[in-house]
């Protein structure tokens, strides 16, 4: 039973709300619920009974759009008015996608920068988000249609490899939609979720959920404890899945029917793939598959399929083998494996992982469903009808901030968890100095400039002081969602300023691997490199204080002392601009020497005006 509450100003009815659940896929995507009834979580259906919404944007002439079904047939018709597979493009510049830019139909604008990508349809320009958000609009009516209530609020679902561009670029596809976006779940995390795991405070448990879906492929492991997800490991391939076995089926057909039709009509291609997904589909039932094209009788038996599909299946178990060697673990350590995304209802699959793992697998749920179906779960926890749970993630890379002399100070650390929030004070290098700049970088390496930039901002109003000492304290906060807020507050006068870090575009998970990679090569001169700028930072400093102490205390030096020291000072800048480390360090080392009792002579002049001008008890 539910309950209707009645507002006192208006008299209107307003029904609880109904926080959805949404598995935004590349392929289909779906919305579920948790039921008010049975406590279940099931996918909301039309009366044709699919679940499945093909995540395509088709638009008309006029640029009307139509998602689904319906923009699935227009695949043929108009493939370059038809937007599919745009979840690969969330979060991504025209270079990070480059080189799979020709696979798609459709026309992304080549513009050769790090600024997301575009998409062109009739002469004007779409971005991935918006894409996305008609994709959320569609699910958003079905859902509203069909549970006769408004929706305003889901959970949605995104792959645990997607970085913070990726996940703030899901958010914004939903805030334009219309939804608020209670939640960015991983969805490993909603797979274990909707089959009951990690919904109780005492389980335990380590699991491998194995993502096969129409284009990507995912395997992440998760530890489960006092109801907190942690992934230890994830690997995948970003171009693999049921869309690389139905191009076998075709390659297969083709050879067996040389010269029969012309592949390089789209056309021709299109209508060819659809049939082989035919195929494969009804091979996951049955042991034989005919069909006719272009008056060739095609047939594929499920022996030979098996034998297609093994060499893409054996890379996935690659991917198993790396994640578990990654998480340090082997498959006794694991209490379950999930089945999730459509391709894994091909029997081949299931086997062929169920053999490599051991344990038992999961796959009661509809494969296609369970991520929809663990989101919905999560949306009943937030709606405060389940009790309530943190999900931990970690950091992929470390975060930090530009420092004197471009060095990386890192504030959190890669492999944190998150949410996590960490702190530092830093201080002005300058007299007076009013502002300063924060530029946050991700990576590993020491000099930020082997880095990635994520964004930059000032802190300005800070009041006049000497060096050294305002206090800045930089905060780096990561919510739950796994996005970055950056905040810097001058704790003397109370001046703050903050960001909420959107970078500009994603990374891959071979970009992170090569970073990580980078930082290991290069070691060694990364050490040098920070020894070299830290000497520098240091001769600076000497110099300026010696510059401004020649200035003003001129008159407590001889001139062969004055032309001693400029003599020091031109040779440290002389090592500066070599870059000799250790001639830096040598020469900064004399003239400290040197100055130093200069500097004594001065206080121990103005000691004695100030004895001289009291009266001593
Ligand atoms: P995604 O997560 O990429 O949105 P899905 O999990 O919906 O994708 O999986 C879609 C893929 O599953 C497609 O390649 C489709 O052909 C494949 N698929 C769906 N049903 C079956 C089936 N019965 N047998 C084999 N493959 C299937
Ligand atoms: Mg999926």
């Amino acid at each position: 039973m539910s309950k209707i509450a009645i507002n006192l100003v208006t008299g209107g009815i307003q029904q609880q709300e109904t926080i959805v659940g949404i598995d935004l896929g590349t392929t289909n995507s779906l919305v579920a619920i948790v039921r008010e009834d049975t406590r279940q979580p099931i996918a909301l259906r039309e009366i044709d009974g699919l679940a499945l919404v093909p995540s395509i944007v088709n638009f008309d002439e006029f640029n009307n759009p139509q998602v689904g079904t319906t923009a699935k047939e227009k695949l043929v018709s108009s493939p370059e008015r038809t937007i599919y597979s745009v979840k690969r493009l969330m979060g991504k510049s025209y270079m990070d996608v480059s080189d799979h830019a020709n696979v798609y139909a459709y026309h992304i604008i080549d513009d050769d920068t790090d600024s997301l990508v575009k998409i062109e349809v009739n002469g004007k320009y779409y971005t991935p988000i918006e894409l996305s958000a008609e994709v959320l609009k569609e699910l958003k009516k079905r859902a509203e249609h069909i549970l006769k209530t408004p929706v305003n609020k889901a959970v949605i679902t995104v792959p645990a490899y997607f970085n913070d561009a990726q996940r703030q670029a899901t958010r914004d596809a939903g805030k334009l939609a219309g939804l608020d976006v209670l939640r960015i779940l991983n969805e490993p995390t909603a797979a274990s979720l909707a089959y009951g795991i990690g919904t109780q405070m005492d389980q335990d448990k380590t699991i491998v959920v194995y993502d096969l879906g129409g284009g990507t492929f995912d395997v992440s492991i998760l530890k489960i404890s006092n109801g907190i997800f942690e992934v230890l490991a994830t690997h995948g391939d970003t171009y693999l899945g049921g869309d690389d076995f139905d191009r076998a089926i075709v390659s297969y057909w083709t050879e067996a029917n040389p010269n029969a039709w012309d592949l390089s009509d789209k056309n021709v291609k299109a209508v060819l793939r659809l049939m082989a997904e035919d195929a494969k589909k009804h091979l996951s039932q049955q042991d034989s598959f005919t069909g006719t094209f272009y008056g060739c009788t095609l047939t594929l038996t499920k022996e030979k399929l098996n034998e297609l599909l093994q060499p893409l299946i054996n890379n996935t178990l690659d991917s198993c083998q790396q994640a578990l060697k990654d998480a340090g673990l082997t498959p006794q350590d694991l209490d379950a494996v999930i089945m999730v995304g459509g391709s894994t209802r091909v029997p081949a699959v299931k086997q062929s992982i169920q053999a490599f793992f051991g344990k038992e697998v999961f796959d009661k749920l509809n494969p296609d469903e369970v991520v929809a179906l663990g989101a919905a779960v999560q949306a009943d926890i937030l709606a405060g009808k389940n009790t309530d749970m943190l999900l931990l993630d970690v950091t992929p890379l470390s975060l930090g901030i530009e420092t004197m002399g471009g060095l990386m100070d890192v504030l959190i650390p890669r492999n944190s968890k998150i949410p996590t929030k960490v702190g530092r004070q830093y201080t002005t290098h300058k007299d007076g100095q009013s502002g300063m700049r924060i530029t946050v970088y991700q990576g590993e390496r020491d000099l930020v400039k082997d880095n990635r930039k994520l964004a930059s901002f000032n802190l300005s109003g800070i009041p006049a002081m000497p060096a050294g000492l305002p206090k800045v304290e930089i905060s780096f906060l990561i919510d739950a969602d796994g996005i970055l807020k950056v905040s810097a507050q001058e704790l003397r006068s109370g001046v703050t300023q903050s960001i909420e870090v959107k970078p500009q575009y994603g990374l891959t998970d071979e970009e992170v691997e090569q970073m990580l990679m980078a930082s290991i090569v290069h070691a060694k001169d990364d050490i040098q490199a920070r020894a070299l700028a830290e000497a520098t930072t240091e001769a600076i400093q000497m110099m300026e204080t010696t510059e401004k102490f020649l200035n003003k205390h001129q008159a407590f030096l001889t001139e062969t002392e004055i032309a001693e020291t400029k003599v020091l000072m031109q040779q440290l800048q002389q090592a500066v601009d070599d870059k000799d480390k250790d001639l830096i360090q040598k020469q900064t080392e004399q003239l400290n020497e040197l100055s130093r009792p200069y500097a004594e002579r001065v206080m121990d002049a103005a000691l004695k005006d100030a004895m001289r001008g009291k009266k001593v008890l």
